[in-house]
């Protein structure tokens, strides 16, 4: 298991440069995961979410609002603490792109750790990776680390449309909000015979 404290140095290993000041320092995974038996952990997942019918099948939510983690302690995967020591590192602008691109991109940056730790992923947010990976293929990672930790959607935008053609980020991402995946990789298809 990757544990809170590795995970916080290996964000700041990777993306000290792309985190704002006041995250800098790190420590936010240690600070604030709490791992839990399923007693506590329903309890507090009934406050946040209810009987949204999802329960059954998680097993680790954030609330970047207030910097916690909360794990369930026998439902969770090796690489599980250090996915959501990510979602407490991302920047306030990417949260606003809604869960998908979210979830896609947490754990896009989940696999490149836990591939080289022996440690399966495979059939969480597969496809959501899987399109946020064609997009990553077109803009390159560090753009995609200074928008997801840096705050710098803008930036990404515009470099997607640039590269693919003008408006592609925005198909891109209303696609992923549908939860339509496919739609997401075709926005990133230039359409023939218009460079
Ligand atoms: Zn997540």
């Amino acid at each position: 298991m990757i544990t809170p404290k590795q995970s916080d140095e290996i964000v700041l290993e990777n993306y000290k440069d792309k985190l704002p000041d006041h995250k800098q320092k790190g420590g936010l995974g240690e600070k604030g995961t709490k791992v839990l038996d399923d007693t506590e952990f329903k309890k507090i997942y009934d406050e946040a979410f209810g009987d949204d019918g999802e329960y059954d099948f998680t097993s680790a939510f954030a609330d970047p609002s207030t910097g916690e983690v909360f794990i369930h302690r026998e439902r969770a995967n090796e690489g599980t603490p250090y996915h959501e020591t990510l979602h407490l590192y991302s920047s306030d602008a990417y949260l606003r792109l809604g869960k998908n691109m979210i979830e896609g991109t947490t754990e896009y940056f989940t696999r490149k750790e836990t591939n080289g730790r022996g440690i399966n992923r495979s059939g969480i947010y597969d496809e959501e990776v899987s399109a946020i990976s064609e997009l990553a293929d077109w803009v390159g990672d560090d753009m995609l680390e200074r928008a997801y930790f840096g705050g710098d959607v803008d930036g990404l935008k515009e470099a997607v449309d640039q590269k693919v053609s003008k408006g592609t980020f925005n198909k891109f991402q209303s696609a992923m909000s549908a939860g339509n995946f496919d739609d997401a990789k075709k926005a990133l298809k230039p359409s023939k015979g218009k460079i």
